[in-house]
């Protein structure tokens, strides 16, 4: 079983003809709503690969509330470790979409700024038995904390969104940031070439592993102080929503079968490459049947 603890957020997504500046107001487009966040996300993506499934975190006690919840359990998710927060709403994410795609983000977390070290605490039965836990950083580092210290099988952390202050909790055994998350854990500029990878991602000493994404450039591995570079499969590459979210619930997946570092790797780049060929977040996401077909192509 793979536990993920994380968020939940409703996306609100308006496209725009520009981004407004400070005091301006910019009519949009007709707004679309898809569940969205993290934590849902990489455990979605995980039970469509496959993957027995539940989710740890918080929602408001809104019409958004119910929407997630039926999101998550609608792909298998077992959600019911994910409390309601009265008084509180749900975390949603405005997203305006400019012209030639490039985003600007406003996440309000709402209920996930709540999930607790006691609300893990709470799931410590679940996550004792879990064989891997998967962690963002769209929660309060205190949960992904205590979630980490509960886990009983591999803990594996998603360094994402990059924050200013965060440290990555302790335990954790796979550290998967992607190029620029893995610049501010490192304390270095973001790393351009393969080499530079390898360096930045050495200086991570407390994971037992690190595997950077790179996004077309594919995936580096970095265990027990030999490194491997997995080049990305070749797709026909639209959008890139989700992809490392997509990657992180499909690493899970092969984790929790049993593959080694290196066979999870492949198959969550092949998964996540998938991803890239379809719009959106969650409608994004691949299937196992489909990364089978893919990979026996
Ligand atoms: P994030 O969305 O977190 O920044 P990346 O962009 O690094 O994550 O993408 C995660 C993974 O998705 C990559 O390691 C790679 O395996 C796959 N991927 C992303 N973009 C492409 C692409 N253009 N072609 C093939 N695979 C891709």
């Amino acid at each position: 079983m793979i536990a993920v603890v994380g968020s939940l957020n409703l996306d609100l997504v308006a496209p725009v003809p520009r981004h407004p500046v400070p005091g301006e107001t910019v009519l949009g487009g007709d707004i679309a709503e898809h569940p969205g966040g993290k934590g849902a996300n990489q455990a979605v993506a995980a039970a469509r690969l496959g993957g027995e499934v539940a989710m740890v975190g918080r929602v408001g006690d809104d019409d958004a509330a119910q929407l997630m919840l039926e999101a998550v359990r609608g792909q298998g998710v077992d959600s019911t470790h994910v409390v309601r927060t009265e008084g509180v709403p749900t975390g949603r994410a405005m997203i305006a979409v400019g012209p030639t795609g490039e985003n600007s983000i406003v996440v309000s977390p709402g209920a996930n700024a709540r999930l607790s070290a006691a609300d893990c605490e709470g799931s410590a039965d679940l996550l004792g038995r879990a064989r891997v836990t998967v962690l963002q950083q769209e929660v309060p580092d205190e949960a992904n904390h205590a979630a980490a210290r509960l886990s009983g099988g591999i803990v594996v952390h998603n360094p994402a969104p990059a924050g200013e202050n965060t440290v990555p909790p302790p335990y954790v055994d796979l550290l998967v940031p992607n190029r620029t998350e893995l610049a501010a854990l490192a304390g270095t500029p973001v790393p351009k070439t393969i080499d530079q990878v390898v360096a930045a991602a050495r200086r991570m000493t407390g994971a037992g592993a690190v595997v950077v994404t790179l996004g077309g450039d594919g995936v580096l591995l970095l265990e027990g102080g030999a490194s491997l570079h997995i080049p990305a499969f070749t797709v026909r590459a639209t959008d890139t929503t989700a992809a490392g979210d997509c990657f992180c619930g499909a690493l899970a997946v092969g984790l929790a079968e049993g593959r080694t570092l290196e066979q999870a790797a492949r198959w969550a780049a092949a998964a996540a490459a998938l991803s890239t060929t379809r719009p959106g977040a969650q409608p994004s996401l691949a299937r196992r049947d489909e990364v089978e077909a893919f990979l026996a192509e």
